[in-house]
C-alpha cells in the first residue's frame, strides 16, 4: 500500500539534522577521537587532540558551531518507493529546510558565485541525491562540508592494469596530498571502480557510512585497513604536525567499473565529521 507523506515532514527533518550536526559531532567521531588521543604519542599531536575533544564539549554544551566553517549543506535522501510524496517539491522542500537551519542556527552562510566571489547569503544551493529503494521508509543523511577538506577530495582514473598495491599507494599519496590544510586527522571515504560519475557519490556515500552499519566486506575491509595503516604511518598526524593519528577512519567501496577503466575517488573530511541521519 503506499504511504503517503508530506514533504513538509522531509524539510524539516533537512532542518534539524543540519542543526543538530552544527553543533554536535556524531558519537562514532568523538569516540575515534577519545581513542586517537590514547594511541597519539607526540606531545603537539595530543595538545591537538585534547583541544578538538574541549572545542567538542563547549559546542555541545553552549550551542555554539563546532568550527568556523559550517559547511556547504549536503543531502543524501533514499526514499521508498511505496511512498508518495506530497506537498511542494522535494528538491525545494530540501532546499527550504537547509536554508532555515543556516539562518535559525546563525550557521556561517558560504555559498558564493564562482567569478564574482559575493556571497549569496543563504548556504544555497543544497545539494542533493535521491535513491529510490525498496520499501515504505525514508532515509534522510545530511553532511555539511568543510571547504577546506573539500578542496582536497580527488578522483582519478587508473589504468585498468594498475596492480592493487599502485591502488593502495595512490590512494595513500592523494589522501596526505590533502596535507595540514584539510585538519586532520582526517575521516576518508574511497571508492574504487564506478564511473568519472559514480565514484565521487560512492566515495561520498562509503564517507557518511563510515562506521555505520552494514560492516564492509572482508575485501574492501582488508583493503580499507592496510590504506588506513599505511595512511597513519606517514607521520603527518594532527593538524599536519606530526603524530601516529593522521586519519580515524577510512570506509572503502569497491564497484564494478568498465573493463577499460579504474576510477579512484578518495573523499577527504576533516575531523569535524558533521554528518546526521533520519529514518522514518
Ligand atoms: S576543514 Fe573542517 S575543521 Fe578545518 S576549517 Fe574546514 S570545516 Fe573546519
Amino acid at each position: 500500500m503506499t504511504r503517503i507523506l508530506s514533504t513538509d515532514v522531509i524539510e524539516e527533518t533537512v532542518r534539524s539534522l543540519f542543526l543538530s550536526c552544527a553543533f554536535r559531532l556524531p558519537d562514532k567521531v568523538k569516540a575515534h577521537l577519545a581513542l586517537a588521543l590514547e594511541k597519539e604519542n607526540s606531545a603537539e599531536g595530543r595538545s591537538i587532540l585534547s583541544t578538538l575533544i574541549k572545542n567538542h564539549g563547549l559546542a555541545q554544551d553552549a550551542a555554539i558551531p563546532l568550527c568556523q566553517d559550517t559547511g556547504l549543506a549536503q543531502i543524501l535522501i533514499e526514499l521508498g518507493q511505496e511512498v508518495s510524496l506530497v506537498g511542494r517539491p522535494l528538491s525545494e522542500a530540501v532546499s527550504n529546510g537547509a536554508k532555515a537551519a543556516y539562518g535559525v542556527g546563525y550557521l556561517r552562510k558560504s555559498t558564493c558565485h564562482p567569478l564574482e566571489r559575493n556571497n549569496r547569503g543563504d548556504n544555497s544551493p543544497a545539494s542533493l541525491e535521491t535513491l529510490i529503494v525498496p520499501g515504505d521508509q525514508i532515509t534522510v543523511i545530511v553532511l555539511a562540508k568543510g571547504g577546506g577538506c573539500d578542496n582536497k577530495c580527488r578522483m582519478v582514473n587508473l589504468v585498468p592494469t594498475t596492480s592493487k598495491e599502485s591502488i593502495i599507494k595512490t590512494i595513500v599519496s592523494l589522501a596526505l596530498e590533502a596535507g595540514p590544510d584539510a585538519c586532520p586527522p582526517y575521516c576518508l571515504g574511497v571508492a574504487v571502480g564506478g564511473s568519472f560519475e559514480s565514484a565521487p557519490r560512492l566515495a561520498r556515500r562509503a564517507l557518511v557510512d563510515l562506521w555505520e552499519d552494514p560492516p564492509m566486506s572482508p575485501e574492501e575491509s582488508d583493503l580499507a585497513e592496510t590504506i588506513l595503516t599505511q595512511i597513519n604511518a606517514s607521520g603527518l598526524g594532527p593538524m599536519g604536525l606530526g603524530g601516529r593519528v593522521t586519519a580515524l577512519g577510512l570506509r572503502l567501496k569497491l564497484y564494478p567499473c568498465h573493463l577499460a577503466s579504474l576510477p579512484v575517488a578518495v573523499n577527504v573530511n576533516c575531523h569535524s565529521l558533521r554528518t546526521a541521519r533520519a529514518t522514518f
